[in-house]
């Protein structure tokens, strides 16, 4: 783990950094030309200069030996600077994580002590033309050679799709189908057989390296294949999900903070009707405070799991990575696009950089996991929790905020109870109806867990924040009062949502025979109701403190 001095030290480099040799003339310029600064990302990974990659690799292979907590700092501040870039950097770390949860040791030593002393660059190569989603279409091949009754090594034999800096790096991770399932092994770019594609001409990220990879009888020693035993690649492709979809749930917070970031500044000098657009609630309250609500909700999300991760005491956290990458990057993205319409003409043309953040923002909720398979992961997961515990799971994590509430009335927990006690009800509702049948209940289902568990999430981060309990590294934009404020406005829309988009889908679905009154009430739909009051007041809150307009604290937090 980093200390806090020293991760603060290594954002300031990164962002001292991108003030030198990435203004925003010079990003426009590549974005247009649709090039990756090679010469740049070595910098950054070059041990002697920015050394970038360090802070990931493991302390005992001459890295820093960052936690998921630091990781997803460090995401964060180099997506503010540029989606593009901080992907190329991120595919190393993505390229390397086969390696560093199941290779040997000796493995690990040369591979991972390379990408720190030697700033190598890696790529993870696993989609494939007709294998996306869904891995287990993999056609990528590894043929044994043999020699002396012994596997000497592999023969490989397919192509690899849309893979980040495919035609950069130095070395790839390929998954590829051994005789006992997919395995990986890990290929270095001059190798005989092997050849990548011109990169691809994206949507956006124009500044990551993107290209198709293609193997026709590619030779690896056996010593290549990774942790020396076939059939472990989607086991050790699983294992990091939980984090490497914090760090992706990171790059939405940080692009969409870029376009706030630019957004809001904007409105302050923009004069429309007499005054500026930043004193206009009807522009605030629908372009501005609700993404900064939705960013901050994910940013729980993300905080509370990393966290969870680097106690190493909880497993993988697949499904809370799940959680924080679908809300942070459908966050980041709503966010940069409000940010267009923010700027009016002037953010639909390329110079005032919201438009490319726009573009860029996009893939965060492609890569690592489409947003509809988050919404699948999740939905899946907790559906057996619900079961497993007959129905009461998100009963009993309601009456845990009922009992935060006692102590912290200010933080939207007993509205965030709300949306966990109307979750159960749907969901005992949808297994009674056999609804999961339907694929539409099922994934939106996944949606109503993503929004209930945030909120609850939020409420216990806003409670923390007041206690002055938050972590030293943590985000602390925002200060206790308005925290509590965005907690709320988050949990009134949760509930709502879960509550009302709930019934209409279940009762769409056929869910409920009969007694309609019944069910209603057992969604608790008065009290959240009830509970919309104060919504504008929290939406002024915030936009009181995001424009520097709040004389003091306009409200105690418990
Ligand atoms: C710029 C870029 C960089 C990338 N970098 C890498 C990389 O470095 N390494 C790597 O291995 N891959 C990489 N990828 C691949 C990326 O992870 C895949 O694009 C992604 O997983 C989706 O797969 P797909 O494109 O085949 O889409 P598909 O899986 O075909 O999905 C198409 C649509 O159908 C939906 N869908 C899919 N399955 C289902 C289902 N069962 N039920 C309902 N809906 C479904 C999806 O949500 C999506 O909306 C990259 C992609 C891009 C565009």
């Amino acid at each position: 783990m980093i200390s806090p001095k020293t991760l603060k030290l290594s954002l300031k480099s990164l962002r001292d950094f991108a003030k030198k040799e990435l203004p925003d003339e010079r990003l426009i310029e590549l974005d247009e030309r649709d090039e990756c600064p090679i010469e740049v990302v070595r910098q950054m990974c070059d041990p002697n200069k920015l050394g970038i990659q360090l802070l990931l690799i493991p302390e005992e292979y001459g890295g820093m030996g960052g936690g998921a907590f630091d990781n997803y700092l460090v995401c964060e501040e180099m997506a503010h600077i540029d989606l593009g870039l901080a992907t190329t950097v991120f595919a190393t770390f993505l390229g390397s994580d086969p390696i560093t949860v199941g290779a040997t040791p000796e493995q690990k030593k040369q591979w991972l002590s390379r990408i720190a002393d030697e700033g190598l660059i890696f790529a993870y190569g696993a989609t494939e033309p007709d294998a996306g989603s869904d891995l287990g279409a993999l056609r990528t091949t590894a043929d044994r050679v043999m020699e002396d009754g012994h596997i000497a090594g592999y023969k490989i034999n397919g192509n690899k799709q849309w893979i980040s800096n495919g035609g950069i790096a130095g070395a790839y991770t390929v998954l590829a189908n051994t005789p006992a399932g997919p395995s990986w092994f890990i290929v270095e770019s001059g190798a005989k057989g092997f050849t990548h594609d011109e990169p691809e001409d994206k949507h956006g990220i124009r500044l990551s390296n993107t290209a198709a990879l293609a193997f026709n009888d590619v030779y690896v020693d056996a010593s290549r294949l990774v942790g020396g035993v076939e059939g472990q690649g989607l086991l050790q492709a699983q294992a990091v999900f939980g984090y490497t979809r914090v760090m992706v749930a990171a790059f939405g917070l940080g692009a969409g903070w870029a376009a706030l970031d630019r957004a809001i500044p904007y409105s302050v000098k923009r004069i429309q009707a007499g005054g500026p657009l930043s004193e206009k609630q009807g522009y605030t309250h629908k372009l501005i405070v609700p993404h900064v609500v939705h960013l901050e909700a994910g940013r729980s999300y993300v905080e509370e799991t990393a966290e969870r991760i680097d106690t190493g005491k909880e497993g993988w956290l697949n499904t809370e990575g799940a959680i924080a990458k679908y809300m942070s990057t459908e966050a980041g993205n709503a966010a940069a696009e409000a940010s267009i319409q923010a700027l009016g003409g002037y953010g639909y043309t390329h110079e005032y950089m919201v438009e490319k953040i726009s573009r860029d923002v996009r893939i965060t909720c492609i890569y690592e996991g489409t947003s509809e398979i988050m919404e699948m992961t999740i939905s899946r997961d907790r559906w057996q929790v619900h079961l497993k515990t007959r129905g009461q799971y998100y009963h009993d994590e309601a009456r845990k905020l009922e009992t935060l509430h006692a102590s912290h009335p200010n933080v939207g927990a007993d509205t965030a109870a709300l949306a966990l006690h109307a979750l159960a009800e749907l969901l005992e509702k949808a297994r009674g109806g056999r609804l999961t049948r339907h694929q539409h209940v099922l994934f939106r289902i996944g949606e109503w867990i993503a929004f209930a568990e945030c909120a609850g999430s939020l409420s216990r981060r806003a409670a923390r924040m007041a206690e002055g309990k938050l972590s030293e590294k943590a985000s602390h934009r925002f200060d206790a009062v308005s925290l509590a404020a965005i907690a709320r406005i988050f949990a009134r829309e949760a509930a709502l949502k879960v509550a009302e988009e709930g019934l209409r889908i279940v009762v769409g679905a056929g869910g409920v025979d009969g007694d309609l009154a019944a069910f209603e009430i057992s969604l608790r739909l008065p009290a959240i109701h009830r509970a919309q009051a104060g919504l504008i007041a929290d939406m002024d809150e915030i936009a009181d403190a995001l424009y520097n307009r709040r004389a003091k604290p306009t409200q105690k937090v418990a």
